[in-house]
């Protein structure tokens, strides 16, 4: 039998923030971070597009992601590990959701949210949508929202540096599968593993994204979470752009962005949930290139380079994270249900809970909002900005 403090089960970037962000904070107890992908090939982190953006509608994902930008503009020293920092590519070359007259208004009143909260973001006409980007049809645009500040980034940087960042500062990475989380009497007392090995621990935080749903029904503890599959496809374009493009939401919801000199692409196409790591050049033939062929002259000329497919852990609820310790049951805490914003959610994420377990509050931000409880309180968190 093995014992630690705490449990944490999922290496993803939240579960790495986690660890990070108490031991830096100063916390003295042992951390067992459990990972049964040793390559985190199939972590929902790897197949990420990378967008991070402050152009939320609700109060609380603005001051998330307001705070992780901060923090992702520091990450390559604060994670520096003798002196080599932590590189990861995070280029503020903005975010652009772009408006038809039918989601004009909308994102307007977006807009003005958005800058009571202090988010540089603007709502730019026609004309100055072509000086961003020359290569743009703008005939059946009204304008775009956009933010200067935002961008995109290496997810699989973002994570590989927390998690040798936790290593450094002591946690413990072992990989191998946790088949259950163990309980006695309302209270958590650690996972046994897929080999039949325990670990007790009084605290265990599920950070299994596409798979905590599975890992919390076998507590009895159903989650709102279903794992849906998103094809992301990189494509070459004949002449290069003439600007760097700002990661660009088309109003059909299909987004792009530069990755090196190429673009990658993707859309939240109707799936049936289950995971399911396959990918079609179909889906870019039939359903991508279509829209962007038309969005963008350069794009009519494209030639698929690679694509792969991630899971999206979709809060069927409201879309959004569930975060804190569970009300039925003591010592349980999740962090789980991110949907398509885990990314840039992550280092807030990392910072309230390593507050929560240490000081038995939220300080930084008061991330209530996204507790469990709210299902039952008829108190979702309603976020118009979802992608
Ligand atoms: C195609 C795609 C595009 C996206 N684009 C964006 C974007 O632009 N911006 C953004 O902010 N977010 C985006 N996201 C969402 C974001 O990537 C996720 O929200 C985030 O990576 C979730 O991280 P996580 O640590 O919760 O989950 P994961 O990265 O999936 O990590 C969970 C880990 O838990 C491990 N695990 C699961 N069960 C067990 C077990 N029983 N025992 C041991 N280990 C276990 C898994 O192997 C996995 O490594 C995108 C996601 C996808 C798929």
């Amino acid at each position: 039998m093995y014992k630690s403090d705490i449990i944490i089960v999922g290496s993803g970037v939240i579960g790495s923030s986690i660890a990070y962000n108490l031991l830096n904070d100063g916390y003295t107890g042992e951390i067992v971070v459990f990972e049964k992908d040793s390559l985190n090939e199939f972590s929902s982190t790897s197949r990420s597009a990378g967008g991070i953006r402050q152009l939320f509608t609700t109060t609380i994902n603005i001051q998330i992601s307001r705070y992780s930008l901060q923090k992702y503009k520091t990450f390559p020293t604060d994670m520096a590990i003798r002196g080599e920092k932590a590189e990861i590519d995070f280029k503020q070359r903005g975010y652009l959701f772009l408006a038809k007259a039918e989601n004009t208004e909308t994102l307007q009143r977006q807009c003005a949210l958005q800058r009571h909260f202090g988010v540089p973001s603007d709502f730019l006409s026609p004309y100055e949508l072509k000086t961003l980007i020359p290569e743009l049809t703008i005939s059946d645009l009204i304008g775009g929202l956009y933010c200067s500040e935002d961008g995109y980034l290496d997810p699989y940087s973002v994570m590989q540096g927390y998690i040798k960042k936790a290593k450094q500062l002591g946690a413990s990475y072992v990989y191998k599968e946790v088949d259950s989380i163990l309980k006695e009497n309302h209270r958590v007392t650690g996972v046994r593993l897929a080999t039949g090995d325990i670990y007790k621990a009084p605290i265990v935080i599920n950070c299994a994204g596409p798979w905590a749903a599975a890992l919390s029904a076998k507590l009895d503890l159903p989650l709102p979470i279903i794992p849906l599959k998103r094809q992301i496809i990189q494509f070459d374009t004949a002449e290069p752009l003439s600007n760097e493009l700002p990661l660009t939401v088309d109003p059909t919801g299909v987004y792009f962005r530069h990755e090196g000199k190429q673009i990658i692409t993707g859309y939240s196409e109707k799936v049936e949930p289950g995971i399911d790591f396959s990918w079609k050049r179909s889906f870019f033939l039939d359903q991508l290139w279509p829209i962007l062929a038309e969005r963008m002259s350069h794009f009519e000329q494209a030639k698929i380079i690679s694509g792969w497919a991630g899971m999206y852990s979709f809060n069927s609820m409201d879309q959004n994270a569930i975060i804190g310790e569970h009300p039925q049951l003591k010592g349980y805490f999740t962090a789980c249900g991110f949907s398509g914003h885990g990314m840039q959610q992550a280092p807030a994420i990392g910072k309230g809970i390593s507050e929560l377990i240490r000081l038995g509050q939220y300080e930084t931000l008061d991330l209530r909002p996204l507790r469990f409880e709210r299902f039952k309180e008829k108190d979702l968190v309603i976020e118009g900005a979802v992608v």
